[in-house]
């Protein structure tokens, strides 16, 4: 890429110039000033502060379950140019908010990113499909050889920054922290991957079947997947498989057919009490056998489906929006580096890392920005792809204000948690009570039982390794981040306990 070409930026801030520099292996270039200050960390934020190295503190064991060999884990809630993992649908929001969201305002100003997809919210799919609508409507708009800010540097922001460049259009992707990809994180971890040159990600890790533009991406920068079956039994407290039962999203369905003929939207948990759908026996299917109750199932399908989704707990989610289908569809798993889509897409765009955007001014003739660093920067229009989160605060000033369409849009839509954690292991325990022949199970779950951690993936592949990656949503994901590493490791061990309980020894 020309990453000294971009010299001479917009108007009003003479002297200004691109300085090369390379970070996370792409070619990157940070805004540097002669006159102005160097830019300073804003004071809450660590510029990557999502991945915690492998420690390895001394964990409780719980029975049968071995202490791990290496540990990462994420932290998005704390994260302050994610502030969550992605957006959900909360109590009063309508498919209509998220396309308000992405609606140009002025002609000058564009929202992109997961939060404005109303077909995929909270997905790369919805990601990379607002950011290259976006790109599209700005290509229609702006006159031959416009300057275009693009703010963030994830999958949505850097889609459109290349398409725009495509186009000829002169671009600048403005990015906060010291590396691209925002909740596209891949990183490399000897440890835990066993390999020098192994990487494990941090963000995004699944790509669903319904997501055919984001695998074209992956195939073109070759990054290696494969494949995941979604659960089809839970593991109980005592150690037994039990077939998956629907009980849980019929009362989710119900309960969402209740509240749409509600005067107004409530939370889920509410439409399950009020609709009485959330009544279910507490005594186990089959009479006489021991094993999940009705009950069971349904708490089942919140903890282990509907939270990891949505990042949101039922009290929270709206009851109107509620999914009564199992968002756990065939998808693959990256087992390569995902960062490597977004070093492909970043090669042909200049992006001034370390840059957080604090105000964006605009009229019907130009957009003015403002960086932490006290730099401004004038274009003739912008994308702005910070996180549903970042919007929520005060990061970044609009001046004037936004209309009051897009205000309510970033106010009534949540911002779901969600982290995750890699443990590796010397023996995959969780497969030792395998019948020679049977499938390999790709999704943990557990039933019956409140468990810290809403799904385990085998991210071992069909290798030997022994490597699992735990999902940890909603008030469990808030609750953890609180945690040190050792409080937090005993924890999801714990998690862990019923996929060792039943497991024979080496000898059975
Ligand atoms: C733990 C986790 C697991 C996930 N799993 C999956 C999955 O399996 N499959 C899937 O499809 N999706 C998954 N997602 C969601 C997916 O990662 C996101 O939907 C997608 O990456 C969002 O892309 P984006 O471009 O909209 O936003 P981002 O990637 O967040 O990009 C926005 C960028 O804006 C920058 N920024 C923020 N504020 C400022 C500022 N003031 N100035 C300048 N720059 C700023 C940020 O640093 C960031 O780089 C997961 C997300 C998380 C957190």
């Amino acid at each position: 890429m020309d990453s000294q070409g971009a010299g001479g930026l917009p108007g009003g801030v003479p002297r200004r110039g691109f300085l090369a520099a390379a970070v996370a292996g792409v070619a990157t270039v940070v805004l540097a000033s002669c006159t102005g200050p160097e830019p300073t960390p804003s004071p809450t934020a660590s510029r990557t502060p999502s991945a915690t190295p492998t420690p390895t503190p001394e964990p409780t064991l719980p029975p049968g379950v071995p202490a791990p060999t290496a540990m990462r884990r994420s932290k998005w809630g704390t994260d302050p140019f994610a502030r969550g993992a992605f957006s959900f649908d909360a109590i009063g929001t309508t498919p209509e908010l998220r396309q308000q969201l992405a609606r140009p305002i002025g002609d000058r100003v564009w929202f992109a990113g997961e939060a404005c997809s109303a077909e995929a919210p909270g997905t790369l799919r919805g990601a990379l499909a607002t950011g290259l609508a976006a790109a599209q409507d700005v290509a229609r708009t702006a006159e031959d050889g416009e300057r275009i800010a693009v703010i963030g540097a994830g999958l949505a922001g850097l889609a459109a920054a290349n398409q725009l460049v495509d186009r000829g259009f002169e671009v600048v992707v403005i990015e906060a922290r010291d590396r691209v990809g925002g909740r596209i994180h891949s990183v490399a971890d000897e440890a835990l991957t066993g390999d020098a040159d192994g990487t494990v990600e941090l963000g995004a890790l699944l790509v669903g079947e319904d997501a055919p533009a984001v695998a074209d991406l992956l195939a073109e920068a070759s990054v290696d997947t494969r494949p995941v079956a979604p659960p089809a039994d839970a593991r109980t407290a005592d150690g037994t498989w039990a077939p998956i039962q629907p009980v849980g999203f019929e009362a989710i369905a119900a309960a969402r057919a209740w509240a749409e003929a509600w005067p107004y939207d409530v939370g889920l948990d509410a439409a399950l009490a009020g609709s009485g759908a959330g009544a279910l026996s507490t005594e186990p299917d089959t009479e006489g056998v021991p094993g999940p109750s009705p009950a069971d199932w349904l708490a089942y399908t919140l903890a282990s489906d509907v939270e990891p989704s949505t990042g949101a707990s039922p009290r929270l989610m709206s009851a109107r929006q509620a999914q009564p289908t199992s968002a756990w569809q065939p998808a693959s798993l990256v087992r390569g580096r995902l960062a490597d889509v977004i070093d492909e897409l970043a090669a042909s765009v200049d992006v001034a890392v370390s840059n957080v955007v604090t105000r964006i001014a605009y009229d019907d003739r130009r957009v003015s920005l403002r960086m932490d660093s006290g730099e401004s920067l004038r274009v003739d229009r912008v994308i702005v792809t910070a996180p549903l989160g970042v919007l929520q605060t005060d990061t970044i000033r609009f001046s004037p204000r936004l209309p009051r369409a897009h205000q309510h849009a970033i106010s009534v839509l949540g911002m779901g948690r969600l982290d995750l954690v890699w443990l590796r292991f010397d023996d995959a325990f969780w497969r030792s009570d395998a019948a020679p022949g049977d499938p390999r199970r790709d999704v943990l779950t557990v039933v019956g039982e409140t468990t810290t951690v809403g799904a385990w993936i085998d991210a071992g592949g069909s290798g030997d390794q022994a490597l699992l990656v735990g999902i940890i949503a909603a008030e469990q994901a808030r609750r953890l981040e609180e945690l040190d590493d050792g409080a937090f490791l005993d924890e999801v061990l714990a998690s862990l306990a019923p996929f060792a309980a039943a497991a024979p020894t080496d000898a059975g």
